[in-house]
């Protein structure tokens, strides 16, 4: 297993990884990376990243439909977080062909950090 670590600068922020995957792809070959967040409070998805208002969009929607707010039962304050982590979920898996890894045109792989700023973790399983 590989263990990459992301640095979040925001509370709420949409960090492209997909460099960052791209790399350790070049090493695998052919597979499947499983990509998994183990966090509770972020999450990983894959969209545009082209242009970069379509993250932003993104990120304000998600955050008018679970806003942050402390009329939550979850005492540590940080329900919306939790929240938001689950509706966009903490793995993708993507396709490596010959060490590239196979995006559509205009996709990017996101970590989408929803309590920050905070080190974090992405574990890269590669299924053979
Ligand atoms: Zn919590």
């Amino acid at each position: 297993m590989i263990v990459k670590t992301i640095k979040s600068y925001k509370r709420i922020e949409a960090i492209d990884i997909t460099n960052t995957i791209s790399k350790e792809a070049e090493n695998i070959g052919n597979g499947i990376m499983l990509i998994y967040v183990p966090h509770t409070t972020a999450a990983i998805t894959i969209n545009e990243a082209y242009d970069p208002s379509v993250m932003d969009d993104l990120m304000e929607k998600v955050s008018s439909l679970v806003p942050y707010s402390k009329n939550y039962r979850h005492l540590e304050g940080n329900s919306d977080a939790h929240i938001k982590s689950s509706l966009i979920g903490n793995s993708v898996q993507l396709i490596v062909e010959n060490g590239n890894l196979i995006l559509g045109r205009w996709q990017g792989i996101f970590f989408l950090e929803f309590d920050g700023p905070r080190d974090r973790k992405i574990f890269i399983k590669v299924l053979r």
